[in-house]
């Protein structure tokens, strides 16, 4: 399973799905790769140090001679392993520009990989450029969170749009493995409301599994640690936790 974690809003908690879906497949015993695909390099300093110095996702895809295998980095975790991003990657679209095969530059890198790890969980930048055309091009499937907000919906179908796009000229295998609605709070009525649009907008697509507002989920990448091992007796870890059976009951 290659899943891409996208939606080109800003901070609805691709990042914090990214790194806890990835955390709680290694601890299943799955042998996992993180690969982040965002400049930021959110997912990258949630696991490891920043460095510079050591080659990552952006030397990849612009250099023929460097493989995944050359920049994936073992994480504190077992069985999990990080593909780093660094600011460079912001250039990519630039440094592509004219290239043929610059959608297809990340499927090309991972098929090269084997089958070195039986789950691939992608983390995009919020925006549908080149990068997550990149993750969805290359991925088997998505999952798209959502922030349990007034907003929720703006913008969704841009997003649909561009994976129809991408499954007729590219990816014809791509499914869309569900839509995770999260930071939401089951107390207020207004949270209640926003789940049962989501609901009402992506019927069965939704997973069972909501993800509720939790301030362990924001404290842990600070410690470079996953919820599981941060706070593993928090809401956060129990729902990451449950979407991590979910997504496995899907796939
Ligand atoms: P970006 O688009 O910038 O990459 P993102 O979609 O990756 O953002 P995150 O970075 O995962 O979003 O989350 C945005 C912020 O919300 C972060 O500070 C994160 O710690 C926090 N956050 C994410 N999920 C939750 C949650 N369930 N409860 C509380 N805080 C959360
Ligand atoms: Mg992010």
């Amino acid at each position: 399973m290659i899943v891409a974690i996208a939606n080109q809003k800003g901070g609805v908690g691709k990042t914090t799905t990214a790194i806890n879906l990835a955390s709680a497949l290694a601890l299943r015993g799955k042998s996992t790769l993180l690969i982040d695909l965002d400049p930021q390099g959110n997912s990258t300093i949630s696991f490891v140090q920043r460095d510079a110095a050591v080659r990552s996702v952006y030397e990849t895809m612009v250099d023929d001679g460097c493989g995944l295998s050359d920049v994936i980095r073992p994480s504190p975790q077992e069985n999990l392993w990080i593909a780093p991003a660094r600011i460079a990657l912001a250039k990519l679209e630039a440094r592509l520009v004219g290239e043929l095969d610059a959608h297809f530059r990340l499927k090309e890198r991972l098929d090269a990989l084997g089958g070195r790890f039986s789950h691939v969980v992608i983390d995009c930048p919020p925006a549908l450029g080149l990068l997550t055309v990149n993750a969805l091009v290359a991925a088997t499937h998505l999952l798209i969170p959502i922030q349990s907000s007034y907003f929720a919906l703006e913008g969704t179908d841009d997003l649909l749009e561009t994976v129809q796009r991408v499954q007729t000229r590219a990816n014809p295998g791509l499914d869309i493995l569900g839509v995770l609605i999260t930071m939401h709070d089951r107390r207020t009525s207004l949270g209640r409301d926003i789940q049962h649009r989501i609901r009402e907008a992506f019927g069965a697509k939704v997973f069972r599994t909501v993800i509720s507002k939790n301030v362990r989920l924001e404290e842990g990448p600070a410690y470079r640690e996953s919820i599981f091992t941060f706070a593993p007796n928090s809401t956060g870890a129990a729902d990451y936790y449950s979407l991590c059976e979910e997504v496995m009951d899907r796939v």
